[in-house]
Parts: structure tokens; C-alpha cells; sequence
């Protein structure tokens, strides 16, 4: 009897070969390896090249033209470097080929001396000149490639520190891939799903990711690894959704009382349809026995808190608590005032008092509220007499017992995962979890969202209640224009309307920021603005000083406000008609927009100017951006084409860490594809369960934290 041939290798089968079984690889570069996360052969087959050397132009050195631009493979005869005049050192190299040789010379560049060694093969590339009847190039690119053939060499992302050589790494993987050829790949993605979107196999994806021989295997190559690794990301996100659908029972909320209809009644506007939209979204999420997981993504301004006081009053009108958390304690106490004032007149059922009923009760609990003020919140959110109540995160964290809590609306940009959830579930004695409804300050683009809230359903609030005028943008990029700034400023008090100024961003220093808006206000106060009344708000202030100062801003008595970002959300002052925003350039997107966000709110034509005479390429773009849109869901887009998926996935997703190759801005069409597909997989009649190996992958990849929650599931 012969063996049987062994199955096509997985990636566990992978993960399972230490990548010392390549014979080359011996201890040393085994321990040098393992600073660059490569362990296995997996870890050496997933990591990718930075970038390729394109040799696909590449001529002889007696082809190359004098005058034009040249990529010629040599081998470097000497080196050597010379002092020159003025502490600069010039590298000379002379390199050459079969049909002849050429001088390379470099300025100030030492380290080329050590890289340029005799007998070193590289690729040279860059714009030839002639130097006395010698060919000569002046500081071209020089790529090493060592003895690597191929049209397109892969270079390998490196560290000064680890002594592997990208040469090395591709001659590695080679040797991985040629052992991998007798049993080829598996391949877990089924057959329909890969011919849908005109995928390769992973045999070919592995090898033609590393040495393509034309950019269309490359480009294949890329997009399949590109969708394994998105559609891992999607599996795990989904699979999270179902499992807390599936395993977590929630309140049965009444959606149809007394109180939720008087509030909507009451209201001195209609909702706008996407308002009417989300509200039901999140109703039919309340009514179930699922526990609502909701993303509700707005525009400044479109008017989320309403959105979100229907969904507390859900809660309330059910006899349940609602809860609001805020990310900062300002933005807090902003809320409160807020919900509080739409709340004034309503009552709740009580039946303890002999009327029936009792006023609604709204709380603020933050680290300010202290002493017998705290005891007694939190005694009567114990005790089932706050209805709602409002606070930072630490509503959740700390020892806060409710009565009965029902929905938790959480104003964020903050984590909130596996663990804050069974912390809530742990508020409730009954063991149901509150429904769970998280809102955006500023949209987000639509993959991010489902990469980020990949485990959320999302609501949308596409759309602005009416009667806004949109607020018109301009580029002060001058002492001309600012002038008209400030002459607007003036003539807008006249007419018995406000501005905020808002001064410059100034990084890792509040120090300096809080003098910055000393400055402008003094400046502004003494100069073009001293017939007005002024007030000056920073983060320096203490918090009865920056609430004396608001309310005499929203009270109509102060003209100006002069201000760091610490306006950023929240603040609402329909009177308020122009925003200035000084040395604009420094701002992000996000940002920018949310601080616009701040004027616009009442029936008067509002303005924004944003000050900037000097600014990068990358700030151009972004002012421009601003004056040529009001849309928050296009800038987003704008802000991760310009910046890139890091800053916007800020800290939040772990599921970031497996995307190696994967970009959520370059690669839009693949991040909705893998949703779909992970939903479709998912949700088939058998699950994951008849896809083993895809499952079996997921655990590869993630971080600890994920596989910890597979466990469990
Ligand atoms: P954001 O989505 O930025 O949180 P807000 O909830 O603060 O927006 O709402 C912004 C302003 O719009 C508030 O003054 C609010 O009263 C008002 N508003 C909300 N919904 C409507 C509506 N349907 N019609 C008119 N005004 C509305
Ligand atoms: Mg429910």
C-alpha cells in the first residue's frame, strides 16, 4: 500500500512549519526573524512586500541614453568617498555591467559607502548625465536586490535593527512557496465566492505577491489576499453580532406609550424623515428581545440628540432607566442642560404617590457632582427615582447600581466592546442587557463604519431639518480678507447676532494653546473688535468659570467668544451666526467641519471663515474641501483619502492589526464585498460550521482579545 498524498496545506498547516524548516534559515536569522514577528511559515508567506523594484524598463549601460532616465542592474566595481569644501563629502562609485560601466556619485550620503560595497549587486535608477566622456548618474535610486531574478523584485518592509535583508526575505518565501508546491494550498473560500469576484487561488495569490511577473498577477494577487484577509475581519465582526444576538436576551421595551408620543407631539418642528427613520430603526430593535447594538451616525446639526432622547424615553415610558454618556464631563453637563430643558414638563407613573404620577427625573452624575449631592443620585437611581441620567463613562464602570436600566445611549469616540457590554449586564439584577444605541460626533465613512462597528447595526441621519440656510464657507488667506472678517463680525453684532472665534490647535501643549487664545482675545479686544463685548473660554479655566462664560454667551451678553477648541461638540447657541476659525490650516477635517457645525443652528444666514495664509499641500486640500462642501459624509471621505484609514480607526479597532495589506481607502468595493459575503456564509442554514477551515483561520490572525471572545462563543 502507498501512502496516500497528503491534503492541500491550510493555513493552521502553515502556522504549524516553524520557519527554520527552510535549511537556510538557521538559528541566528531564526532569532532575527522573530523581531520581525516571523515565526512560522505562515508569519514569512504573510509578510508582504512595501513595495517592487520594476525592472520591466531596465536596459544595459550602453543603451542608456545621455539626457534621460535610465534603470540598469550592475555590479559595483569600487567606492570610495572624498572631503570637499565646506564639511561636504562626496561618493563616488563606479558600477558595471557586460557592456560597460558608470559613475554614481553621491553628496553628504556617508552610509553609501557601507551599502556600496565591491562585488554588491544593484538596481540603479535615475536621470543620466555625461561627466567628461563618462556615463555618470548624479544621487540616483539604488535599490539591493542581491541575486533576486524577476521582473519585479518584492522589497520587504525593514528595521536598522534586524539584520535581515530584504534579499534574503524573498529568497526565503521562494523557498517556502517551492515547498509548498507538491500539496499546493487549500483553498476555504468556496468556489462560487472567488469566481464571483474573478479571484485566484491562493496558490497563485502567494506566489505572485511576492515575485510577480507582471504588474496584472500582481494586482490579482493583492486583490485575493486583500479579500481573505477583509473577509476574516467580516467573519469575526458578523459572527460577534450573531453570537450577542443569539445569546443575550434583551428588555421587550413598550414602544407605543404615553410618554415617547407627547414628547414627538410637543415638539415645535417635524421630524425630518431620517429622523422618523431612525427612530423607528431603533423602535423595532427596542420592541425585540434582542438587545439593540446601534450605530447612529448624523451630521452636525441633523439632530441626533432628539433621536436619542425618543430611544431613553422608550426606556422610561416602560418603567426602565435610560442612560447617557458623554466622553468628557463638559459635553456631559452640555447634555444635561439639554435634555433636561426638552424634559421639563413631563411626568412618569408613579404609584407610590397618591397622585399617580411624578415629575420626569433627569441627573447628572459626573465627578463634580459630589458629597450628600452624589448619595442622594445615586440612592434614587438605585432606588428606580432617576429616570435618566447622564454622565461620562464611568456610569458604567464605576459602582452605579440601577433599578432597572433599559437604554444606554453612549455619545462617543470611545471603545465600547465585549467587556463594557457584560459590565451593563451586570446593572441589571434581571440579567437582561440594555439596549445599546452609540452615536458619532461626525460621520464616518461608510467602510470604515462597517470595519470599526463591523458587530453594529447602523442608522443613518442623511438629512437636515429644514429652514437651515447652509452656511457659507470662505478662505480668509490674507490681512486683505481678514479685514472683511472682522468687518462682518461687526456689522453681524450690529444686527444683534454672535460669533465664536476659535484659536489655534496647539499640540501636546495647553499650555501654549490657552496663551494663543490669550493673545487673539487681547489682540481682538484692543484692535478690530473693541467696540464689542468679548469673552474668553479655555481648558485652563475651572469649570464654574468656563459655565459663567457660556451662559453669558447663550444669554446674549457677550458679542464674541473668544475660544479654544473646548467648543469643539456640543455647544448650541442658535444665535451665534459666524464662526472664525484662526490659523485653520492646523485643523483636522473632521474637525474643522464639527467646529462649522457650531453656527447654522437658528433661521439666520450663518458664515464660517477659516484664517490660513500659509499652509501644506495636505491643509490646502482640506480648507478647500470645507468651502466646497457642507456635507459631512463626503469630507469624511475626503479626510480618509487625504489621511488614511490609521487616523480615523484611531484607537479603536483591534481588527485593524490583520489587515496587512488590506487599505480601507483603496479598497472600498473589497470591504462592502467581504460584508456581504460574511453575512451570506454566516447566515447559512449550517453557519461557519460548514466552513471549517475558514473558521479555523480566524483564530490565526486576531488578536488575543478576539480569540478570547471566540472561546467563549
Ligand atoms: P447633532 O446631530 O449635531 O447632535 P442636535 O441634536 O444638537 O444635532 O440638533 C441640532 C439642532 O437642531 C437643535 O437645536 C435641535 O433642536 C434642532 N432640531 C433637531 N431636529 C429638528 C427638526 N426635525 N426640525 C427642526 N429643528 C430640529
Ligand atoms: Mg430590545
Amino acid at each position: 500500500m502507498s501512502d496516500s498524498p497528503k491534503p492541500p496545506l491550510t493555513l493552521a498547516d502553515l502556522d504549524g512549519f516553524a520557519v527554520d524548516t527552510i535549511s537556510s534559515v538557521g538559528p541566528k536569522k531564526k532569532a532575527a526573524l522573530k523581531k520581525l514577528e516571523i515565526s512560522s511559515i505562515l508569519d514569512l508567506l504573510t509578510y508582504y512586500p512595501r513595495r517592487y523594484i520594476d525592472r520591466t524598463n531596465q536596459t544595459t549601460i550602453a543603451d542608456l541614453v545621455i539626457g534621460e532616465e535610465g534603470v540598469i542592474l550592475g555590479e559595483v566595481v569600487r567606492c570610495s568617498s572624498r572631503r570637499l569644501q565646506g564639511k561636504r563629502t562626496m561618493i563616488t562609485a563606479t558600477l558595471s555591467d557586460a557592456t560597460g560601466q558608470i559613475s554614481l556619485t553621491f553628496f553628504n550620503q556617508h552610509w553609501r559607502e557601507k551599502q556600496l560595497q565591491p562585488g554588491t549587486t544593484v538596481v540603479v535608477y535615475g536621470k543620466v548625465s555625461d561627466y567628461k566622456g563618462t556615463k555618470q548618474m548624479s544621487s540616483p535610486g539604488v535599490d539591493l536586490v542581491g541575486d533576486q531574478t524577476g521582473k519585479f523584485v518584492p522589497v520587504y518592509p525593514q528595521s536598522e535593527k534586524v539584520k535581515v535583508s530584504t534579499a534574503e526575505l524573498g529568497r526565503w518565501n521562494g523557498l517556502a512557496l517551492v515547498k509548498c508546491e507538491p500539496r499546493g494550498f487549500s483553498d476555504p473560500v468556496p468556489a462560487e465566492v472567488l469566481g464571483r469576484w474573478g479571484l485566484v487561488s491562493r496558490g497563485h495569490a502567494f506566489n505572485n505577491i511576492h515575485h510577480p511577473e507582471t504588474k496584472e498577477d500582481m494586482v490579482a494577487a493583492r486583490n485575493r489576499l486583500v479579500f481573505d484577509e477583509l473577509l476574516r475581519v467580516q467573519l469575526e465582526l458578523v459572527q460577534r453580532k450573531r453570537h450577542l444576538e443569539r445569546t443575550s436576551a434583551g428588555i421587550e421595551h413598550l414602544i407605543d406609550g404615553r410618554l415617547v408620543g407627547e414628547f414627538h407631539r410637543q415638539l415645535p418642528f417635524e421630524l425630518t424623515g431620517a429622523q422618523q427613520r431612525a427612530i423607528d430603526e431603533i423602535d423595532k430593535d427596542l420592541q425585540s428581545t434582542k438587545p439593540m447594538h446601534r450605530l447612529l451616525q448624523g451630521d452636525v446639526g441633523a439632530g441626533k440628540t432628539l433621536v436619542a432622547v425618543s430611544a431613553l424615553l422608550v426606556a422610561v415610558q416602560g418603567g426602565h432607566q435610560g442612560a447617557l454618556m458623554a466622553p468628557t464631563e463638559v459635553l456631559a453637563e452640555q447634555h444635561h442642560l439639554g435634555v433636561t430643558d426638552l424634559l421639563r414638563d413631563f411626568s412618569v407613573a408613579d404609584d407610590s404617590n397618591m397622585f399617580g404620577d411624578r415629575p420626569l427625573r433627569v441627573e447628572l452624575l459626573t465627578n463634580r457632582v459630589s458629597g450628600a449631592e452624589r448619595t442622594k443620585v445615586l440612592a434614587d437611581l438605585a432606588a428606580g427615582q432617576v429616570d435618566i441620567v447622564i454622565g461620562t463613562h464611568a456610569l458604567i464602570q464605576d459602582k452605579v447600581d440601577f433599578a432597572s436600566l433599559g437604554v444606554v445611549v453612549i455619545d462617543e469616540q470611545h471603545r465600547f466592546g465585549v467587556e463594557q457590554r457584560a459590565a451593563l449586564r451586570d446593572k441589571n439584577t434581571s440579567g437582561l442587557v440594555p439596549d445599546v444605541l452609540v452615536m458619532t460626533a461626525t460621520p464616518i465613512p461608510r467602510t470604515a463604519a462597517m470595519t470599526v462597528y463591523g458587530d453594529l447595526d447602523v442608522s443613518v441621519l442623511d438629512e437636515l431639518p429644514p429652514g437651515r440656510t447652509p452656511i457659507k464657507t470662505s478662505w480668509a488667506k490674507g490681512p486683505l480678507d481678514e479685514e472683511l472678517v472682522w468687518e462682518q463680525v461687526r456689522s453681524e453684532a450690529a444686527a444683534g447676532r454672535q460669533t465664536f472665534v476659535v484659536c489655534p490647535l496647539i499640540e501636546m501643549s495647553e499650555k501654549l494653546e490657552v496663551r494663543s487664545a490669550e493673545e487673539v482675545y487681547e489682540e481682538l479686544q484692543g484692535g478690530q473688535l473693541s467696540q464689542l463685548s468679548l469673552g474668553l473660554l479655555h481648558g485652563r479655566m475651572s469649570s464654574d468659570e468656563k459655565e459663567a462664560v457660556m451662559a453669558r454667551f447663550r444669554a446674549g451678553d457677550l458679542d464674541v467668544l473668544v475660544a479654544t477648541t473646548v467648543i469643539e461638540v456640543g455647544v448650541d447657541v442658535p444665535n451665534a451666526t459666524v464662526m472664525v476659525i484662526v490659523d485653520a490650516g492646523r485643523f483636522g477635517i473632521a474637525q474643522l467641519h464639527q467646529l462649522r457645525g457650531r453656527v447654522g443652528r437658528g433661521q439666520h444666514e450663518s458664515y464660517c471663515h477659516l484664517l490660513a495664509d500659509e499652509v501644506s499641500s495636505d491643509g490646502e486640500e482640506r480648507l478647500e474641501a470645507l468651502v466646497s462642501t457642507t456635507d459631512g459624509f463626503v469630507l469624511a471621505e475626503v479626510d480618509l483619502d487625504l489621511r488614511g484609514e490609521g487616523t480615523i480607526m484611531g484607537e479603536r479597532q483591534k481588527g485593524q492589526n490583520d489587515l496587512r495589506l488590506a487599505s480601507l481607502r483603496r479598497d472600498r468595493a473589497w470591504v462592502e464585498r467581504a460584508r456581504d459575503v460574511a453575512f451570506e456564509l454566516v447566515d447559512s442554514d449550517k453557519g461557519l460550521a460548514e466552513h471549517p477551515e475558514l473558521a479555523s483561520e480566524l483564530p490565526l490572525f486576531l488578536g488575543e482579545v478576539e480569540s478570547a471572545f471566540l472561546m467563549k462563543s
